[in-house]
């Protein structure tokens, strides 16, 4: 009878110093000593390219894998030997892997039967879902026999059913299309926040990363790069590579000299250091970039290359006289036009604290 961990209290999911290896030939590192602490009911969510680790994270927590070295702890408690049926983890896939032959109700019903639930129960907490995923009407209906965003609701249903302290989900949105992807982004958050339930979420998809967690982890080559709420990962990058993943941004090289870098335009440009010297990359998004009059002090000179029109924004195009690219965003005006032209010179200046400094 330990005293419990003050920590755990908050803490959901605890990775500690988890490393996975694929054995074969050659050996792949998976997971390269990734240690993150996922709070109690929050919406968290592992974000990163193709092959960096996301899935086997997943895999890991919910038990289809052991971890090479390193442990997992849910709720203060080491579950890193627990097989998957142990753990009160419950997991959304990817193709949702419903019975298609079987009905709404019946595929909620499943696991819980197959946990021993008596049948009254089981009638309840079908309902109960049912109600929740606003799926009532069609509860008879084969799941061959709706559409993929019902089916995406019976899925979670299905998972949400036997009330897991910990819901897994694997891309579960990326079947969709663009329109009932965002309907089902509000219908997960809204989930979430009815149940309670710690949601961890595999994206990589850094809209949909940004719109719905309460945090991310930025993974990248089996390791986690930055985790933090969303707009501390947008705007606070803590390295290139996470600044270039999330949204769209301007690179800058220069060279650090006392409280300003100068870029390789010649321009100076003031922004916080903490001690850096020598050779540093900047990075600011391109909402960040005004247009200005040429004359104006502290203006960097700019020729517009190219105006690029995307309905609610335009990307202009800008160089700098040594041929550095920087993209601004400028609203859109109701003619569809900006009000420059390609070809046109003109002043570019960053808003104040946009200018981050990401490395060397
Ligand atoms: P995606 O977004 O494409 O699903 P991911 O970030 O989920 O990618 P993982 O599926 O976790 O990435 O894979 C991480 C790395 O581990 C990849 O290089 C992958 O090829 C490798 N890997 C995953 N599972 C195995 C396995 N069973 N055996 C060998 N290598 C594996």
């Amino acid at each position: 009878n330990s005293q419990p961990d003050i920590r755990s209290e908050a803490i959901a999911v605890d990775v500690d110093r988890v490393s996975k290896i694929f054995g074969g030939e050659p050996p792949v590192t998976a997971l390269d000593d990734v240690s993150v602490a996922i709070r109690q009911n929050e919406f968290f969510t592992l974000l990163g390219p193709s092959g960096c680790g996301k899935t086997t994270l997943l895999r890991l927590i919910a038990g289809f894998e052991p971890p090479t070295s390193g442990s997992l702890r849910l709720g203060g408690r080491d579950i890193s030997r627990l097989p998957p049926n142990k753990r009160p983890i419950n997991t959304v896939f990817q193709n949702y892997a419903l019975f298609p032959h079987m009905s709404v109700a019946a595929n909620i019903a499943f696991g819980l039967q197959m946990l021993g639930k008596p049948k009254a129960e089981v009638r309840d907490t079908v309902d109960e879902m049912l109600k929740l995923v606003q799926m009532e009407a069609l509860k008879n209906r084969r799941t061959s026999e709706i559409s993929g965003g019902q089916q995406q609701r019976v899925a979670l249903a299905r998972a949400l059913a036997p009330h897991p302290e910990v819901l897994l989900l694997d891309e579960p949105l990326s079947a969709l299309d663009y329109k009932l992807r965002k309907e089902m982004q509000i219908e997960l958050k809204r989930l979430q926040g009815e149940t309670g339930i710690t949601f961890i979420f595999v994206t990589h998809d850094q809209e949909e990363a940004l719109t719905m967690s309460d945090r991310i982890a930025v993974m990248n080559a089996g390791k986690i790069l930055q985790v933090g709420p969303p707009r501390e990962i947008y705007n606070r990058p803590v390295n290139r590579f996470v600044a270039d993943f999330i949204g769209e941004t301007n690179f800058l090289t220069g060279t650090a000299q006392g409280d300003a870098v100068r870029i390789s335009s010649g321009h100076m440009i003031a922004v916080p250091l903490d001690g850096r010297t020598g050779d540093v990359t900047l990075t600011v998004r391109p909402e960040q970039v005004r247009l200005c009059p040429v004359d104006q002090d502290g203006a960097l000179h700019a020729e517009i290359s190219d105006l690029v029109y995307f309905g609610t924004d335009t990307h202009c195009h800008l160089a700098l006289k040594d041929g550095t690219q920087i993209v601004a965003r400028l609203q859109s005006l109701p003619t569809g036009e900006v009000g420059y032209m390609r070809g046109q010179a003109v002043g570019l200046r960053f808003e104040p604290g946009a200018v981050q400094v990401v490395g060397a």
